[in-house]
């Protein structure tokens, strides 16, 4: 595609990270420097953006999983992808977790913190977290078409695997033809994926401008030292575990941060896992070069439940309010902190600050309840954007991982080559 130019002869201005690089630092200045009048004047080209891409998720997940399904061929390979798949997801959330664990208990960001003097934010609609049970009932739609209409994506995932699935075993002359028919409607949106992010520089600059307008900068000083922590830990998973991981399977991690810069600018930007799927997924498709059966299966599930950066937030969140309130956790709390923030991210949507609604799960199952935690939660959620645009990011960069790591060991060889 001519304006989607990757080649290395285009100049350097002309490539599309570039681009949106950017974007992301020039709306970061005019947001500074203008404040609202500049979110005004360039805030709605953010707001198209992201309502193009919500546009395509429904078709993108539905076609591409029946497509990658029904390539996997026999439910005993289905049953080997799956279980890598949700391994990938338990190990990594995991290890976000414990070193999220090891450093707030090192650093202590909220020993001696003074919270009462900081304004106490709104909080985002609160819908009952789910609990687990919950979640496995809600991946069985009622209605698939609902389920498409409503962009219900568990369910629509649901579907599509079984569709994908008994699609093999159909006799062949319908077999070719509806496969054919998937196949197509995939290809097609993987081109309508293209086009749309060639906008994403405008995109992006209006959603940069809206998001450093709208963050004030008093309340970072009280929550400079739990913000930092927070990021150290979100730095490590994303420069050292996950790299390591990748290492383990063979892939030259900075091959793999370049093919999938794009989508970690997206994730950075809109702060939603769900919004920057299409660019992911068409990243691990044509930069990756995994196939359409690994990425089916891993991108889409990964991104309503494969949340690393969210799971290391969930953790050090609780544990920081627990340290402001000096509400002593035993070895045995911190496990339970342990098991809630890892179900917490699984249950996030991958919208903005859906990481902090959950974090009540958490607070609940140490027994950390009152006004008091409500009005931490509450100024935690003021500075809340920038840590959610760093976790989303992280959340996005596991997700490819996942699916050029078990690509990998399916063994596919032109995964990150280039
Ligand atoms: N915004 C995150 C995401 O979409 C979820 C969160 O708030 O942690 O991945």
């Amino acid at each position: 595609m001519s304006g989607q130019n990757h080649s290395s002869r285009s100049p350097w201005y002309a490539r599309l990270h570039v681009q949106i690089l950017l974007a992301m630092a020039a709306g970061a200045l005019l947001g500074l420097l203008f404040g609202d009048t500049a979110a005004w004047l360039l805030g709605w080209m953010g707001t198209i953006f992201i309502r193009l891409l919500r546009m395509i998720i429904v078709p993108l997940i539905f076609t591409s999983i029946v497509t990658g399904v029904a390539s996997v061929g026999s439910a005993r390979n289905l049953g080997r992808l799956g279980a890598k798949t949700l391994g990938y997801y338990l190990l990594t959330s995991l290890l976000a977790i414990l070193t999220g664990l090891v450093l707030v208990n090192v650093i202590q960001p909220g020993a001696g913190a003074d919270i009462g003097g900081a304004r106490q934010a709104e909080m985002p609609e609160l819908r009952t977290p789910n609990s687990l049970a919950e979640i496995f009932l809600r991946l069985i739609p009622t209605n698939p078409v609902a389920a498409l209409a409503g962009g219900d994506v568990l369910g629509i995932i649901f579907f599509g695997i079984l569709l994908g699935v008994f699609l093999t075993q159909l006799p062949e002359a319908h077999r070719s033809r509806i496969g054919g028919l998937f196949q197509s409607g995939f290809e097609l949106m993987m081109l309508l994926t293209g086009g749309i992010i060639r906008l994403a520089p405008l995109g992006v600059l209006g959603l940069m401008t809206r998001a450093v307008a709208e963050t004030g900068f008093e309340t970072f000083r009280v929550l400079g030292i739990y913000m930092a922590t927070l990021a150290g830990g979100l730095t490590l998973h994303l420069f050292v575990t996950l790299p390591l991981l990748l290492l383990l399977a063979g892939i030259r991690p900075w091959v793999h941060f370049r093919n999938v810069s794009e989508a970690m600018a997206m994730a950075f930007s809109t702060a939603s896992s769900s919004a920057t799927l299409p660019v992911t997924m068409r990243a691990v498709e044509k930069r990756v070069g995994a196939s359409n059966k690994v990425t089916s299966f891993v991108l889409p599930m990964g991104a309503t439940i494969n949340m690393d950066g969210t799971a290391l937030y969930e953790c050090v969140g609780v544990i920081f309010i627990a340290q402001v309130l000096d509400f002593g956790l035993s070895f045995q709390a911190q496990v339970v902190v342990v098991l809630t923030a890892l179900l917490a991210s699984i249950g996030a949507a991958g919208i903005p600050s859906a990481g902090l609604v959950m974090i009540f799960i958490v607070t609940e199952a140490i027994n950390l309840r009152g006004p008091e935690v409500a009005v931490i939660i509450g100024t935690m959620l003021a500075v809340d954007r920038p840590l959610d645009m760093y976790r989303t990011m992280i959340n996005v960069f596991s997700d490819t991982c996942g699916a050029a790591i078990i690509a990998r060991t399916e063994g596919e060889k032109g995964v990150d080559v280039s």
